[in-house]
């Protein structure tokens, strides 16, 4: 059995440490200028003892907290709380309930608050942070009366969830768009996606590394095999053996045989309006599986590269468990917040 830790954020009572620079004017030496007893919202600490301090240079005067402790009502450790039981899946208000049990009255507005500020952190986080594999693909979660399409992206090193669009991974421009921004402020040089053409265009554009999951992969190559294996004419079905084959092991020059194979099979196409004959499909699916070949070996060359998206499925998973319960989200940014902290595996 593993168990999970959920590591809060500490709290002082006080604080000996004296303040590093002025707020007002970076000045560097104080004079203690009294103190008071704050009352504090936390589960543990009730109040804390603040120092003031008076600037020597600009003689403005300030309080300096204790760690954990802001101008704020709450500790940063209870914030964080209110968080986390929402991410976990209660409402607001249960979470306001859930605290009252601690002798803490907190307004399911407050916790509302509590869950921005949070994800506000995250995003700053998230805005300094490197991820060199990042995992893409779109959802849809329930937005304002129907659906929202999102693009989220996954660290591939952790699995967090680092950055949600609301863009549509059906139109290419906005993928475009979305992810040129992200992969210049992550630094991001690989993306693992499913095998939309939209990704495929986006990762030969930005020059980045692409990895085609190949659970997706797998799953409709093997449909079409499946489906082809009753209509090709029989002397032809060593070929569906040889593409069962190459992808199963998957060999960096599998493309090669596949050209190869493209062309001995060498049908025309019979015309734009009649249907494909089996034939011509099995030569579509050797052009399209030729074509998209090295997107499905990136990860046999680099390190940290995973083959499937499996740690992105995980994160939208998660964010949807959690956005069937939202409610109330008037604007993008808010779900957005909401959706973010969602898919971050906090605890
Ligand atoms: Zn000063």
């Amino acid at each position: 059995m593993s168990i999970v830790v959920l590591k809060l954020k500490p709290v002082k009572r006080k604080t000996e440490e004296r303040p590093k620079k002025c707020p007002a004017c970076e000045g560097e030496t104080f004079q203690r200028w009294g103190w008071v007893t704050k009352p504090v919202k936390d589960v543990v600490v009730k109040q804390v003892k603040v120092y003031r301090y008076r600037c020597c240079h600009c003689h403005h005067t300030f309080r300096y907290y204790p760690e954990g402790i802001s101008s704020a009502d709450q500790s940063d450790r209870l914030k964080q709380y209110a968080a986390v039981c929402w991410t976990l899946g209660l409402s607001h208000r249960s979470v306001s309930v859930i605290l009252s049990g601690w002798q803490v009255r907190l307004g399911h507005m407050s916790v509302w608050r509590d869950v921005q500020a949070e994800a506000t952190d995250r995003n700053r986080h998230n805005q300094r942070k490197k991820v060199r594999v990042l995992g893409v693909d779109g959802a849809y979660v329930q937005g304002w009366g129907d659906k929202q399409p999102v693009l989220v992206g996954v660290d591939m090193g952790d699995g967090q969830l680092v950055a949600l669009g609301s863009v549509d991974e059906h139109d290419p421009r906005a993928v475009r768009r979305w992810l040129t921004g992200l992969v210049k402020q992550l630094g991001v040089s690989v993306i693992i996606t499913d095998d939309l053409f939209s990704y495929r265009k986006v990762a030969e554009e930005l020059n980045l590394g692409h990895q085609v999951c190949q659970f997706h992969v797998r799953r409709w190559v093997g449909r079409t095999l499946k489906e082809l294996r009753e209509t090709v004419p029989k002397n032809w079905l060593w070929i569906l053996d040889e593409i069962d084959q190459l992808m199963e092991v998957l060999p960096p020059q599998g493309d090669k045989r596949l050209y190869a194979l493209w062309k001995q099979l060498g049908v025309r196409r019979a015309g734009r309006d009649k249907p494909r004959t089996p034939l011509e499909q099995l030569r579509d699916l050797l052009w399209r599986l030729c074509q998209a070949w090295q997107s499905y070996c990136t990860f046999q060359a680099e390190p940290g590269v995973p083959w499937t998206n499996n740690a992105t499925e995980r994160a939208i998973g998660r964010m949807k468990m959690r956005a069937r319960t939202v409610r109330g989200y008037k604007t993008w940014p808010g779900m957005h917040n909401g959706l973010l902290i969602s898919g971050t595996a906090g605890v």
